[in-house]
């Protein structure tokens, strides 16, 4: 029997044309895979038809495999001889628990490869027509987790809250009210502009833009699903000129 081996691919954040061309060829030749209930519907359509689907949830509060599981599950099927895909949203490193999975199969032998994706920062950004690092408005970039922990965010205020710094939050929707009220408790100032995206590079991409003050009310009202991305910084601004996906959309709901 021939050596199994996993592939940890990223699917990028929703629009299958975001995959990478290696992305594509494996999900076409692809014999197993795990996936989360992230990818997007278009891309499990690409997988090859006679694939085995196997969910692996990861939705908030409906874990359909925890990740221990997960990771022996990874390790089974690949000494089964099997050429497994496990499929993430994004990229795989990026708060994907990729890192924990790799480990995993290094720990017990079996090989592996890496495949790159584009994350949500970087899609999403790219769809609202938000250029994270627009050199009139910051002059760098954090990607940060943003879930609530106990109801805190376990964050480095006074670090965040420094000038030019362009914020992307992952996993912000429900601590959005603290995300914005501790910015401004550590001197950010109230005006920034701040902006979420529900469904980023997909059909349903929707963009509320408002600031540090406004926007968890605006969202609210909103009424937002997951996943959703935040931007906090200057180059939120330019979403307003730059808005190119959601235009085209709209133009074309009218025609
Ligand atoms: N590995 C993924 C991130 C996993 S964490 C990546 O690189 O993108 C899950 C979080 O990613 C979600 O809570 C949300 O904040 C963000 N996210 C993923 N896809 C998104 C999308 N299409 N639109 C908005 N946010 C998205």
């Amino acid at each position: 029997m021939l050596p199994g081996m996993v592939y940890l691919v990223g699917a990028g954040p929703g629009d299958p044309e975001l995959l990478t061309l290696r992305a594509a060829k494996l999900l076409a030749e692809a014999e197993v895979i795990v996936h989360d209930h992230l990818v997007s519907a278009p891309i499990l359509e690409m997988c090859h038809g006679g694939a085995q689907l196997i969910y692996a949830g990861k939705e908030r509060g409906n874990h359909a495999l925890d990740q221990t599981d997960l990771n022996q599950l990874l390790v089974r099927l690949a000494r089964e001889g099997k050429r497994v895909i496990r499929l993430k949203g994004g990229d795989p490193f990026i708060f994907g628990r990729g890192g924990e999975e790799v480990e995993a199969l290094a720990a017990a032998g079996i090989a592996f490869e890496v495949v790159p994706g584009i994350t949500a920062a970087c899609g999403v950004a790219a769809y609202a027509g938000i250029p994270l690092t627009h050199r009139d408005h910051a002059n760098s970039c954090l990607f940060v987790a943003g879930h609530l922990k106990d109801g805190s965010i376990d964050l480095d205020w006074d670090f965040l809250a420094r000038p030019g710094r362009t914020l992307v939050v992952y996993m912000g929707l429900l601590g959005l009210p603290t995300l914005c009220r501790e910015l401004v408790a550590h001197g950010v100032p109230e005006t920034t502009p701040a902006a979420i995206v529900q469904h980023g590079t997909t059909q349903s991409q929707r963009t509320v833009a408002g600031t540090l003050a406004t926007l968890p009310q605006l969202a609210q009202a909103a009424r937002l699903a997951p996943p959703t991305l935040i931007i906090i910084g200057g180059v939120v601004r330019l979403h307003t000129r730059l808005a190119w996906y959601e235009s085209l959309a709209a133009a074309a709901a009218r025609d």
